[in-house]
C-alpha cells in the first residue's frame, strides 16, 4: 500500500517513479484529466486513444501499445463520463498487456459499484504484477478535503513509489480520519444508497427535460445541454448554461477542457439539492432555448 495526499498524489508518484521523456503513456479520450497533465509534466508522450460510446475502447488501447509504452491509465468508472468496463473486458485487456508495461487502474469511484459483473481490481493483483490499483477517500467516503488516497500494488512497485514519496506526504489528521472511516461500514452503505437514489432522480429529471445524458456508474451525471433534436440551431453553449446556473446558485462542471463543450457534469447531492438543480436547469433552459 502506498499512501498519497489524495490519489492524485499517488498518480503523480507513479508518473515520477516510472516515466521519462522517451516513454509513451496510453489513456483514453475523455479520461480523467490528471493522466494527461502528469504525462505532460514529465515530458513523456501521451497516446490518447479515441473513446467508444464515451468509454474506454480497451481493444484499441491494447493495439496502441508499442515498444515505447511504459504506462497505461484506466479509470473505472471514468470521470467525467461515468462509463465503466466489466470484469471480462479488464481481464482480456490485462492478458494482452506485456508484463513490462504498467497498468494503473484508477478506482476512485469503485465503492459505488455493487454489481458483480464489474471488476474489483484487487482480484487481479496476484496474477498481474504490472497492475497498480488506486483508490481514494475523496468520493464515497466523503473525505475529499482531508486528502487521502492510496495505491495497492506488488511490493516491488510499492518500494519504488516509496523512494520518490515525500516522507510526510499525508498528514496525521487525514490518516486518523481515513482509519476511522474504514470502520464505518454504515456510512459507506448510506453514501452508496444516497448516490444511487440521486442518480435515478437526476437521470429521470434530465429525461423529463428532454436532455440526453451518459448513463453513469459514478457520483455524477454528464448531460448534453441541448434538449430534443440536436440538429436544431442553438445559440448557446454549455458554458452559457454553466454561467446561468451559477447565477442561480448551482455549481456544475463545464467540460470544455475535455473537448465536450455541449456537456456539463453535475454531482449527485441530497434529494433536495438534486431537485434544486433540476428546477434551476429548467429555469435557465427556458430563458436560453
Ligand atoms: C477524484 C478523482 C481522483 C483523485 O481524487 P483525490 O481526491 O486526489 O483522491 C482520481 N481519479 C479519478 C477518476 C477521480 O475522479
Amino acid at each position: 500500500i502506498t499512501l498519497g495526499n489524495g490519489s492524485n498524489d499517488v498518480l503523480e508518484l507513479i508518473a515520477r517513479a516510472f516515466l521519462t521523456c522517451s516513454d509513451e503513456v496510453i489513456f483514453s479520450e475523455y479520461a480523467f484529466a490528471v493522466y494527461s497533465i502528469i504525462t505532460q509534466a514529465i515530458g513523456a508522450k501521451a497516446i490518447e486513444v479515441p473513446a467508444k460510446n464515451w468509454g474506454h475502447d480497451l481493444s484499441a488501447m491494447s493495439d496502441a501499445i508499442t515498444s515505447k509504452t511504459k504506462l497505461i491509465f484506466l479509470a473505472n468508472p471514468n470521470n467525467p463520463t461515468g462509463t465503466a468496463f466489466d470484469s471480462s473486458a479488464l481481464l482480456r485487456f490485462m492478458d494482452s498487456v506485456p508484463c513490462d508495461v504498467l497498468v494503473v487502474l484508477d478506482e476512485a469511484y469503485g465503492e459505488y459499484i455493487k454489481d458483480d459483473a464489474f471488476p474489483d481490481g484487487l482480484s487481479l493483483l496476484k496474477t498481474h504484477s504490472n497492475l497498480i490499483v488506486t483508490r481514494t477517500f475523496s468520493k464515497a467516503w466523503g473525505l475529499a478535503s482531508m486528502r487521502v488516497g492510496y495505491a495497492i500494488s506488488s511490493p516491488t512497485i510499492a518500494d519504488l513509489l516509496n523512494r520518490v514519496r515525500q516522507p510526510f506526504n499525508v498528514n496525521s489528521f487525514a490518516l486518523t480520519a481515513a482509519a476511522t472511516a474504514l470502520s464505518d461500514d454504515e456510512y459507506l452503505q448510506r453514501s452508496v444508497d444516497v448516490n444511487q437514489k440521486g442518480l435515478d432522480q437526476i437521470e429521470k429529471g434530465l429525461t423529463e427535460l428532454d436532455l440526453d445524458f451518459i448513463p453513469s456508474k459514478g457520483n455524477f451525471v454528464t448531460f448534453n445541454v441541448y434538449p430534443g433534436d440536436k440538429n436544431d440551431s442553438f445559440t448557446y453553449t454549455g458554458l452559457d448554461v454553466y454561467q446561468k446556473l451559477l447565477e442561480e446558485g448551482v455549481i456544475v462542471r463545464p467540460l470544455v477542457n475535455y473537448k465536450m463543450p455541449d456537456y456539463l457534469r453535475v454531482s449527485i447531492g441530497l434529494a433536495s439539492e438534486n431537485q434544486r438543480f433540476l428546477k434551476s436547469l429548467d429555469v435557465v433552459l427556458k430563458v436560453l432555448v
